[in-house]
Parts: C-alpha cells; structure tokens; sequence
C-alpha cells in the first residue's frame, strides 16, 4: 500500500517558471521539482517503481549498498510497501545519511573502508526472495525515471532543452527514454557534473566508458567513477550536450537556489543551476529550459557553507 494517496510511491511534481533563474540564464527556465519527491529526490521514481515490480514478484527483502540518496530511497519505498529493507554503506558514510536511512525503518550495516567493500558485502547478502536495488544501472529504474518526462508531456508542455546533473547517468537514461518515448527525439539534454566527478563529460569526450581513478567532489551523489552502459550510449545516440562546472559554482547555485527559491538541495543538483545560474551558452540557444530540480537530502546549510568556507 503506497504512502502517498497517488497509485505510485512517488508524486507528481510541480512545474514552475523560475523569474530569477531566467533573468540569469538569459532564457526561460522551468524548473521541475524532483526536490519535493517523499524521499527528497527524484530517486523514489525509478527505485519506487523497481520495489513494486519486485514485491509483485513475491521478493521479501531489498538490499541496497547505497549511502545516500537511493539508499534512502529504497528505504522509503520498503516503509511504505511493508518489506524489509537492509542497506550496506561504508564507513565514510555520513551520521546524517545513516540516520535518515534509519528513520525510514531500514537496517544499516556499516562494513569496509570503500563502497565496493559494501557493495560485495550486501551482494553476497542476497538469498533467493531479496531484491538488490541498484542506484542507477537498471532498466526498471530508468522506466521509472521516465515517468518525469510523461507528466511534462501530459501537462501539455514541451520544453525545448532539459538540464539535468549526471553520476552514474540512471536519470539521464531514464530522462532521454521519456523524451523519446513521447516523441520528442530531437529535444537535447544539457547534463551538469562537477569537475571532480564528470565521468559521463571525459567518456564522451574519449568516446568510451572511461573510469575516473578517483572521485574529487563535493557533489558526492554525482560520485559514480563511471557512468553506466546505457547513459554512454544514450549520451551518443541522443542530442546532448554535456557540461562541467566547479565545487564551487555548484555551491554557490544551491545557496542561491535557497534564498531564492526557498529550496535546499545537494551540491550534486547545484551543478545543473549553476549553468544557469551563469548564463550558460549552452542554455541560452533554447527558448524554454527546463531544469530538473533532482534534490538530494545528504547535506545540511551548515554543510553546504562549510564546503564552500574550503574552496581554494
Ligand atoms: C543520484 C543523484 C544524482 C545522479 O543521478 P544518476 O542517476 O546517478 O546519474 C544527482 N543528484 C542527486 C540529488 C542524486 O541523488
């Protein structure tokens, strides 16, 4: 039974025109607002529709590896669904992300020193009635995802440019399969990563799947050191456009967003307002962008200044 009074886990999200962040950008900008979603990102879309369609299934447990925003997530979408939720998170894992995971009512194992020693744990975890819910490598999620773009569609807008940030690309394949699935192919996608994290910008530029040796951040949902197959070969097959800001642009957007909007989001959703924030090229060539306002729940104010307070 889902918490929310809507037949999904996840909401239908506001569209709005930002006046703000177009007389910045130099162009209209929309601004959908995944940042409202239950669990504080868009996550809950794709993750939300993959927990159904495994609890239809008859699976009993998920398992999650993910410290943030999916974690949460999966953890939400199990509350809701009444199935038990565990997820596995290294020891660099914030008191804040365990906590959050905690008050939806998962269990957090805390094991290894990196992500990967989590993630094997939690996968050798997995018995034949658990369900592990990637954060962004699976066709269920991305379908979910999707779901973001139908609404648009239904409203009866069409923008002529998304902007959107990238980590492992789940939200960019979800989103490219939604335009395309309305019909609007040729409508590109402007993608936003920090300079420390712009895994899917250097595959591009290579034209492979390059992984990143390290990641170097603070838009740590944006950490993923290498983007999945899919968004790759979205990422060439769609019209797009991907771009790379700085920490600190990404910081500086989401305190503004803040004082402007009255929203607070992670550094990861900052980079995408950045670029319109800056008046972006990119950006400007479109009559109407919409931005997708894709939140994050992991850093505080208090946080978000004392990154910036450690720019160089
Ligand atoms: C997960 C996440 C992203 C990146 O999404 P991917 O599907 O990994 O590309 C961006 N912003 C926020 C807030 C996220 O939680």
């Amino acid at each position: 039974m889902p918490c929310e009074p809507e037949m999904t886990l996840h909401i239908q999200t506001p569209l709005i025109h930002s006046r703000p962040l177009s007389l910045a950008a130099g162009t209209e900008v929309w601004l959908k607002l995944e940042a409202l979603q239950p669990s504080g990102s868009f996550k809950l879309r794709g993750i939300g529709a993959a927990c159904e369609a495994h609890a239809r299934q008859g699976k009993r447990r998920f398992i999650s590896s993910s410290g943030g925003n999916a974690g949460i997530a999966v953890a939400y979408a199990g509350r809701c669904l009444s199935i038990p939720v565990t997820v596995v998170v290294p020891q660099t894992t914030t008191e804040r992300a365990k906590a959050l995971i905690r008050q939806e009512g998962a269990e957090v194992i805390v094991h290894g020193a990196a992500w990967h020693e989590a993630n094997a744990l939690a996968q050798s975890m997995l018995g034949a009635a658990d369900a592990f819910i990637h954060p962004f490598d699976d066709p269920l999620l991305w379908q979910g995802h999707a779901s973001l773009v139908d609404e648009v569609a239904a409203s009866g807008f069409r923008p002529d440019a998304v902007l959107l940030s990238v980590g492992g690309g789940g939200l960019f394949s979800g989103v490219v399969e939604g335009l395309q699935r309305n019909g609007w192919n040729t409508v590109p996608v402007i993608t936003a990563e920090t300079t420390g994290a712009a895994s899917f910008a250097r595959a591009l530029e290579a034209g492979r799947r390059i992984e990143l040796e390290r990641i170097d951040s603070v838009a740590t949902s944006l950490g993923a050191r290498q983007v999945c197959e899919r968004a790759f070969a979205l990422g060439r097959s769609h019209p797009v456009q991907a771009q790379v800001v700085s920490d600190r642009a990404a910081l500086e957007a989401c305190e503004r967003f803040l004082d402007e909007q009255r929203i607070l989001v992670e550094p990861a959703c900052g980079a995408a307002l950045a670029l319109a924030y800056a008046g972006n090229e990119a950006l400007r060539v479109h009559g109407r962008v919409m931005v997708v306002v894709c939140g994050g729940v992991t850093a505080t104010l208090e946080q978000i200044s004392a990154w910036k307070a450690a720019q160089p």
